[in-house]
């Protein structure tokens, strides 16, 4: 009996010790302190300790330990150990972990989450939104936009450039606003509801762009020269990187610079002649200043010793003889500013550098710095703003659009559309505020920002599928009324731009994650890159076993969390929220176990192992996307009538990292391996499922009917009520409908009649005569008739104007 008892209290013991992660001296410590115990109750002889002593001496004595454990493994691991090229190296050393780093550790400090700040406005922010953007916004006309001019018209630029759109980015000093990401974030989400081409030719020069760099970058004389003159738009930037023959492999881009002496203005100088072929920039046509990528080479040795000196950025007036600008592309008929360039035998002078010829070869780092932080911005904001619109509108249209004599809205299969809508509106704000918060905080967070970029464009993607759906002919028939169908044409754009989806999905968010976010495995490749062999076994030594430690605690940590259903893992909040908490924290270890085992059993393959590391990503991911979630459901006060909005945004996060879990242990290479990790992770099988059906119900409603909670899930988008705001108009229809409607059904009632819900006006007629409504309930029946017919109509238009293509 005493054996059992004492088994039992040395299993614990070395399960709690791993779960808290304890040090291994203190491990061994409290392990001898058991031997001491058992060897009184004499369950512990000779022998016991001496197979104590042989495991736990050699552990213990650093020389012993990293002589015949730590150096036989780190030559191994020197030959397994994935290689990799500069510009991976720069990609990784690049930017800053934040909570994601708490998430792929196995143990996430809730509290800490809710610690963050809440991103706020300042008042000239505020002032800035509420005045030129919302001024802004009333200007612009989508389909004239869109189909008229195929560009913004030319009183919009002047206003973009008259009040600083383009230096939301530039500092004061300079004279730009210097706003917050968090700040340029709502712009752009307030803007895209209105039109995309507005939101990109915004968004890009406030992103990855001239601007960007020369201010992390530029010399004083670069600064001060063209900085002032990006603020007010007397210099347009773009920058171009992409080649033909360099798309998503942008490292590898074929053009050139190479550093000779030449003329330049009159002047013999020291420069560079260039030589690129680049399509797909963004203001390109228009740009006066190009920022451009090429590889920096001096055969000459006018430099130094170096001949491939790597990545440059420069900064390249357009106007330079050589340069061929101003083509244009057409894409999917968002057709804002984008086009090719070519240079041939450019030739300028050194300065012209980003950064000065110092800088020279430091081109790709500093990119990847710059789009660590702009590819948290750009791109999700305008995804998040566009469905935040989209759902407004599509919950509003779905109250309006009856057929079968019900709202459209009411039926289960348009509620299982409209709560995609809604539930990934309330996240995809969530996961801008957050990741926009992060990045006011000084974080360059890469990770967060790959994630923050996929899943919003991705999201976008589906939920505009799912409004067209929901709109059925009313968002295929293009014209002036349709608000939907450009958002459903340019969503591959975002897909596709700043590091396309499948690329960042399969490589970057979880090749990144796993070498940022992992508190060993950094320290190990950089070990084992380390010349000074003694350095590299002593801090190789302490990071293996730093590693081996993690890897048994969050093993532990799993199983634990499986066994008891994770219900005693602390949570910061006792309500509906307490169990999303622990099954996060639950998750959270088994992403940290995983990823260890995966990284041990595939080494190196892991890296051509795109779906593997796809999967581990998406579990990462959708930790972070539900965080985010409860961060805003915190940072809003708790309000419980949000909370539908909330469980769906976490359920249907927690059970795609369920999905991704499952199809992972169901494709891992090891059969053995991943049927004892199905056993530790799902001892009961996977038991998560999409949201109910009520809980798509639930939000459908929210959609459909004005409320406090609805308003929040719009906040800061353009809904003016005015004839010219489509989504204006559609929220003040809704209103008027739902106030119409007891006044329908008194009329109904009176008259002993169910009349079809149109024709709002012959009711409204019909009821006065019965003297059964007022003149002013009679009023209002026919206002939201005069609504009801303008929010279903669709646009036609003369058949010669559709032959000559005027209208498509
Ligand atoms: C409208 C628009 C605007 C743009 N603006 C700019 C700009 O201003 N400046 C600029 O420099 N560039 C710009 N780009 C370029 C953009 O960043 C590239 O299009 C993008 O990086 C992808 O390159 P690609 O189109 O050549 O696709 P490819 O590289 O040919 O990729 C095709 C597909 O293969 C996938 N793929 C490639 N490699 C891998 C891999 N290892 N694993 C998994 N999947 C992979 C990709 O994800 C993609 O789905 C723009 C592009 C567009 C369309």
């Amino acid at each position: 009996m005493d054996i059992i008892i004492w088994l039992i209290v040395a299993i614990s013991l070395t399960w709690f010790m791993s779960s808290v992660r304890s040090s291994l001296s203190t491990y061994t410590l409290s392990f001898a302190a058991l031997m001491v115990i058992g060897t009184f109750l004499d369950i512990i002889g000779f022998v016991s300790w001496l197979l104590f002593a042989v495991i736990a001496l050699p552990l213990n004595i650093d020389s012993v330990r990293q002589q015949f454990i730590s150096m036989p493994l780190l030559a191994l691991f020197k030959k397994i150990m994935p290689q990799m090229s500069t510009t991976e190296q720069e990609a990784l050393d690049a930017g800053t972990t934040w909570f994601d780093a708490d998430l792929f550790r196995g143990n996430p400090d809730w509290t800490k989450l809710h610690n963050f700040p809440k991103p706020r406005l300042s008042s000239e922010e505020k002032a800035f939104l509420n005045g030129p953007v919302e001024e802004l916004c009333a200007m612009v006309n989508d389909w004239e936009v869109t189909h008229e001019h195929a560009d913004l018209p030319t009183e919009v630029w002047q206003f973009l450039k008259d009040n600083k759109f383009f230096a939301m980015i530039i500092k004061k000093k300079h004279g730009g606003l210097e706003f917050s990401a968090y700040a340029q974030s709502r712009v752009l989400q307030k803007l895209t509801g209105v039109s995309s081409v507005l939101s990109s030719t915004v968004g890009v020069p406030n992103s990855l762009g001239p601007g960007e760099l020369l201010q992390e970058y530029g010399t004083k004389e670069q600064q001060d020269y063209y900085l002032p003159r990006l603020v007010v738009g007397d210099e347009i930037p773009c920058f171009a990187l992409t080649s033909p023959e360099a798309g998503s492999d942008a490292g590898a881009i074929p053009d050139t610079g190479v550093i000779c002496h030449g003329e330049f203005e009159g002047k013999e100088v020291l420069g560079m002649r260039l030589n690129w072929d680049k399509r797909y920039i963004t203001l390109a046509p228009i740009a006066t200043v190009l920022g451009l990528a090429f590889k920096l080479q001096d055969p000459d040795h006018l430099l130094g010793d170096i001949v491939e000196l790597g990545i440059t950025c420069a900064l390249i007036p357009t106007d330079i003889e050589g340069i061929a600008i101003g083509r244009r592309h057409f894409p999917l008929n968002v057709p804002f500013q984008n086009g090719p360039t070519q240079g041939k035998d450019v030739f300028v002078p050194l300065d012209y550098i980003i950064g000065g010829p110092e800088m020279a070869g430091q081109g790709w780092r500093m990119l990847v710095e710059c789009l660590s932080v702009g590819r948290a911005i750009t791109l999700p904001s305008n995804s998040a703003g566009g469905i935040k619109t989209v759902a407004l509108a599509t919950g509003a249209y779905s109250h309006i659009r009856r057929q079968f004599k019900l709202p459209i809205g009411k039926m289960e299969g348009v509620e299982e559309a409209l709560a995609r809508i809604g539930g990934n509106a309330y996240l995809m704000d969530a996961v801008t505020t957050m990741s926009t918060g992060a990045i006011d905080l000084g974080e360059k967070p890469s990770v967060i920002s790959a994630i923050t970029k996929y899943h919003l464009t991705e999201k976008m993607r589906a939920c505009v599928i799912d409004a067209m759906d929901v709109h059925g002919g009313k968002g295929i028939c293009m014209g002036p009324n349709n608000y939907l169908a450009r958002s459903y044409q340019g969503a591959p754009i975002a897909v596709t731009v700043e590091g396309a989806n499948i690329l960042t999905r399969s490589l970057i968010i979880y090749g990144q994650g796993a070498i940022r976010c992992h508190p060993y495995v950094l320290a190990e490749l950089q070990a084992a890159n380390n010349p000074n062999n003694e350095q590299a076994l002593s801090d190789f030594d302490h990071a293996l076993f730093g590693h081996v430690g993690f890897a048994i605690s969050n093993i532990s940590r799993s199983l634990w969390c499986s066994l008891s259903g994770s219900r005693f893992v602390p949570t910061p909040f006792n309500d509906e929220t307490r169990r999303y908490y622990q099954l996060l924290s639950r998750f959270s270890a088994n992403l940290a176990m995983l990823s260890d085992i995966a990284m041990l059993a595939l080494g190196s393959d892991l890296k051509r192992k795109e779906r593997i590391s796809a999967r581990l990503g998406d579990v990462l991911s959708h930790l972070y996307l539900a965080s985010a979630c409860l961060k805003r459901y915190n940072d809003e006060g708790r309000e419980a009538d949000d909370l539908p909005l909330l469980k769906w945004a976490v359920e249907d996060s927690l059970y795609k990292i369920q999905v991704a879990i499952d199809e992972l242990l169901h494709n891992f290479p090891n059969k053995w391996l991943a049927a004892t990790l199905r056993l530790i992770i799902f001892p009961m099988g996977a038991w998560l499922s999409l949201p109910k059906d009520t809980l798509d119900h639930t939000v459908a409603r929210i959609l459909q009917t004005p409320s406090p909670t609805r308003t929040r899930l719009g906040q800061g988008q353009f809904l003016t009520r005015n004839n010219t705001n489509v989504f204006g108009r559609l929220e003040q229809t809704l209103e008027d409908i739902i106030n119409a409607e007891p006044i329908f059904d008194k009329v109904c009632k009176a008259l002993n009649e169910k009349f079809p819900f149109y024709q709002l006006d012959v009711v409204a007629e019909k009821g006065l005569a019965a003297e059964v409504i007022s003149s002013a309930e009679a009023e209002l029946l026919v206002k939201a008739e005069q609504g009801r017919k303008w929010a279903i109509a669709v646009d036609d238009f003369d058949s010669s104007d559709i032959e000559n293509k005027k209208a498509t």
